[in-house]
């Protein structure tokens, strides 16, 4: 099938990503009459919350929750707005002049915007323990993916294993489909408690207690959990047959053809990162972040960041950033529309109530160090299979940072291009170095972002100037 062009090649406003927070930005923009583009690389908008909510065949609500089916009223009102959604489309390039290089069906072209809002969500945070690339190990995030496009839960022996809110949320959503739970591992660390109680009263405050509450007993009902897990490792062969794991000092395994992990999710910063966006590390999230203004505009003019992309808020918050990023996109560039906006300072407060109780999940599901630095033969760089001795061995050798390490060992040039590697090489070099992960710095991105073919890159249409370019080299 080829693909078809899209519709035009400029508009006013053009978003990545159709999560909750590029739906919410397009439904602003395009109501007020701006032309307003949606570009998501999956086959339904949604993003990773309402992942296939126009198309999932999980029929009966309460197994997802009505969370996810908020996001019928979103994608409906989106499109009402008269923003074109195209899905299907993997980004792989933004440059300072606003161009966009975006993949439909195997072939790529160039769409240019006079204000750019990236919405591109939020990744699962590197999880590195031995024996993670086995068959059988995978992340809840990939197995929520899995219920909510194709209605599938894991069988046989499941064990998960991590801390973090979408850990529980998962469970419930497993039980509630009629799917098993051997143990849950959870490793938030004890003194995380305690940590966390400066923050308690917002928490408390939040309508995340309830929810989060409500969760925890309803797996605990049905589920073994075992608290303060200090080591993990994934056993077996050719694939998965068991979990080693420590907890109040005693050393166990568990029989599991199934683990699945998770340690919080981290804003996904490479598209922002290869096109230049000042970033920033956040020392309560641990990740990194982009440098925002109260609009979510970044340090190159007309590119603006909303949702989790912008930071970990969740998806209440999400939805806010991207009206707050349309809001100002209108004013800057459609002032006389302004009044067909929401009142900036109404989604102001609305993102304040959603942000509430945020600092105290940030701090309680804070992974400990040792799942985050890991030792040996532990592969940090899938793509690349480079252990964390490797990597130990070269920074004790003077590397300067995760850069120069990319071009010893290859880790970061695989096609994640550093997503699963990028966070625990800035960590490990500024643990080796007694640097701060700020001072360290990540890998510097470069286009493409996403893997594209050659032959697509050589096939795009390109002016004379584009040729003149390339001779001058
Ligand atoms: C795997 C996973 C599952 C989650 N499940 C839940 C859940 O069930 N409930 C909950 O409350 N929170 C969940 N979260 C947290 C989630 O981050 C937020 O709740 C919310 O979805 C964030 O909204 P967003 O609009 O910022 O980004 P997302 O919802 O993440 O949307 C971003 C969209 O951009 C697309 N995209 C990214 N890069 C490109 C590119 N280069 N080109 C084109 N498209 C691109 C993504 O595929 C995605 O569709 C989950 C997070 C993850 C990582």
């Amino acid at each position: 099938m080829t693909a078809m062009p899209l519709p035009k090649d400029h508009y006013d406003v053009v978003i990545i990503g159709a999560g909750p927070a590029g739906l919410a930005a397009a439904a602003v923009a395009g109501k007020a009459g701006l032309s307003t583009l949606v570009l998501d690389e999956n086959a339904q908008p949604g993003g990773q919350i309402f992942r296939a909510i126009t198309s999932t065949p999980v029929q009966r609500r309460d197994i997802l929750g009505d969370d996810y089916w908020r996001g019928e009223n979103l994608v409906a009102e989106t499109r009402a707005g008269g923003a074109v959604i195209v899905q299907g489309a993997t980004v792989w390039s933004l440059d300072r002049d606003l161009q966009i290089a975006v993949s439909l069906l195997g072939q790529s072209q160039i769409v240019k915007a006079r204000r750019v809002i990236i919405a591109t969500g939020a990744l699962e945070r590197p999880f590195p323990i031995p024996g993670w690339t086995l068959p059988g190990v995978m992340t809840v995030g990939a197995g929520q993916t899995l219920l909510k496009s194709s209605g599938l839960v894991p069988d046989g022996k499941v064990v998960l294993a991590g801390t973090g809110p979408l850990l529980w949320l998962y469970a419930a959503q497993v039980l509630r489909a009629g799917g098993a739970i051997d143990a849950i591992l959870d490793t938030t660390p004890r003194g995380n408690y305690w940590r966390a109680l400066p923050y308690a009263l917002p928490f408390l405050m939040s309508p995340y207690r309830a929810k989060g509450l409500a969760l925890m007993r309803e797996v605990k009902r049905k589920v073994r959990v075992v608290s303060n897990v200090t080591s993990l490792a994934a056993l077996g062969g050719d694939k998965l047959d068991a979990v080693a794991f420590s907890a109040g000092g005693a050393e166990q395994k568990i029989a599991a053809d199934t683990l699945l992990l998770h340690q919080g999710v981290v804003p996904n910063v490479n598209l922002a990162n290869a096109a230049g966006v000042a970033h920033r590390w956040d020392e309560r999230q641990l990740c990194w972040v982009p440098v925002l203004d109260a609009d979510g505009n970044t340090s190159v003019p007309g590119i603006a960041i909303a949702g989790d992309g912008a930071g970990i808020g969740g998806a209440l918050a999400a939805a806010e950033r991207g009206r707050i990023a349309a809001v100002a996109a209108v004013e800057a560039l459609a002032p006389g529309k302004k009044s067909l906006t929401p009142d900036r300072s109404e989604l102001s407060n609305t993102l304040r109530r959603a942000e509430l109780g945020r600092a105290f999940l940030d701090v309680l599901f804070q992974p400990a160090q040792q799942f985050r630095l890991p030792e040996g033969d532990t592969i940090v760089c899938r793509c690349e299979e480079v252990s964390a001795a490797r990597i130990k061995e070269t920074i004790a050798l003077g590397t300067e940072g995760p850069n120069q390490l990319k071009a010893f060992l290859r880790c970061g040039m695989g096609p994640c291009q550093g997503r699963l590697c990028g966070l625990t090489v800035t960590e490990m070099i500024a643990q080796a170095r007694g640097m701060s992960p700020d001072a360290v710095g990540y890998y510097r991105l470069r286009p493409p972002v996403k893997p594209i073919a050659l032959k697509e890159l050589a096939s795009m249409p390109h002016s004379e100037q584009d040729e003149k370019a390339v001779v001058r080299g």
